[in-house]
């Protein structure tokens, strides 16, 4: 494949991202390689040092040993950097792994106290109150106006402040927060977003100060409900902390599921626009029927018009509040025949669950969305059968 123009849009460089080299074969190699060749000693200890300074390995030296740097995992890096508009991108084995290292890179750099601005994903709120890895945190109570979140930040904020973490559209409320507000009230201390539910077709974080992009590449990127990853799009420096911190925990994404990660780069732009187009026509559905107290989808609540500025559509997660609480939920859970009753999300099918009880379990009391919500991520099927299915669960 040829160079991609400077001016090339999202689209195009999704389908060329990572491939620029390639002229020999037209997909890219899948390399399995634990060890790589010494050309000689010389050139292998320079690479080495390279590589434990968290820079790519030199030309000459090779990439050494497959838990410091994986050439078709290096791939997917570059396109999904290239799709969120940073120099570098660092993949790693799940999102969880990701957040796990982009604490450590915080703890490496002197940071101690972590600002979490909920909702955040169930593990990610979990991982910060256990105090496994010597943080404490301050939560930030979620609210769908973020100048009352940006007031809160700047009250929680200390000298020994090295993060605060927020995610937008949140889950599984898919509030929306105003990153330009969020990163000035967060000051010199570095925003990270996980951008995972907006995916970087629909939202790119770094355009708006924000230093750390992560994904659950589990989800969109991966698309396909059989790869797990997870990855952080930052700048140059912050990615050499996060490789460091991958080499020396092997905390590294497998070569396969980089390899399927960037193979799904191309197909994404669609993917998340079919899946928004369909999600638009439940969602719309949802408001209508009698046994829905509440939908929640950005297309329907964008109190501050984030969408069109920062994003550039509402997504394809819609949340909906069930009569008849805990067990007007489960009945529908129980009553699906096409749409999978499972976690997660991003995938080609749709996908339902119950936050309280699965993917928020350990939020504490009070955090925890209600036992109403069901959370909907959709799918590429017809939504004429999306919603047949729904129609029949919600009885
Ligand atoms: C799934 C998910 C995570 C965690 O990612 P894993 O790949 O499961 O480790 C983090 N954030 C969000 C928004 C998620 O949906």
């Amino acid at each position: 494949m040829g160079t991609t123009p400077d001016n090339a849009s999202l689209d195009t460089r999704a389908v060329h991202a990572g491939r620029a080299d390639l002229t020999e074969v037209h997909a890219p190699p899948l390399d399995l390689s634990t060890t790589y060749p010494l050309p000689d000693v010389d050139s292998g200890g320079a690479s080495y040092d390279a590589l434990a300074a968290g820079l790519p390995p030199t030309d000459e030296g090779g990439p050494i040993y497959a838990r410091a740097w994986n050439p078709t995992v290096a791939r997917f890096e570059e396109g999904l950097a290239e799709l969120e508009g940073t120099t570098d991108a660092v993949a790693f084995a799940s999102g969880m792994a990701a957040t796990t290292a982009a604490i450590l890179a915080m703890r490496a750099r002197g940071g101690h106290h972590i600002i979490g601005v909920r909702p955040l994903y169930g593990g990610t709120d979990h991982l910060l109150s256990l105090g496994l890895l010597d943080v404490e945190a301050t939560y930030v109570d979620p609210h769908p106006d973020t100048a009352v979140v940006a007031k809160a930040i700047g009250e929680a904020r200390r000298s020994d402040t090295g993060l605060v973490i927020c995610e937008t559209p949140g889950n599984p409320t898919l509030d929306l927060l105003d990153l330009d507000v969020i990163v000035e009230a967060a000051g010199d201390v570095p925003v990270m977003v996980d951008n995972t539910f907006a995916t970087p077709v629909l939202q790119n974080p770094a355009a708006h100060g924000v230093a750390l992009v992560m994904h659950s590449a589990t989800k969109y990127l991966g698309g396909h409900g059989d790869v797990m990853g997870g990855v952080i799009a930052a700048d140059a420096d912050w990615a050499g902390t996060l490789r460091q911190v991958r080499i020396i925990t092997g905390s590294l994404m497998h070569p396969l599921a980089g390899y399927l990660l960037h193979r799904g780069l191309p197909t994404l732009p669609v993917r998340v626009r079919a899946q928004q187009a369909h999600a638009e026509i439940v969602a719309a559905w949802l408001a209508e029927h009698p046994q829905v107290l509440d939908v929640f989808y950005p297309g329907l609540h964008d109190p501050m018009g984030v969408i069109g500025r920062q994003m550039r559509g509402p997504g394809a997660m819609v949340s909906l509040r069930v009569r008849g609480g805990y067990a007007g939920a489960a009945a529908m859970l129980s009553g699906l025949r096409m749409i999978t009753h499972a976690v997660s999300l991003g995938s080609t099918d749709t996908l339902a669950q119950h936050p309280a009880a699965l993917t928020h379990r350990p939020v504490p009391d009070g955090a925890r969305p209600t036992d109403d919500i069901v959370r909907l991520s959709i799918g590429l099927e017809d939504p004429a059968d999306i919603i047949a299915d729904l129609r029949s669960a919600l009885g």
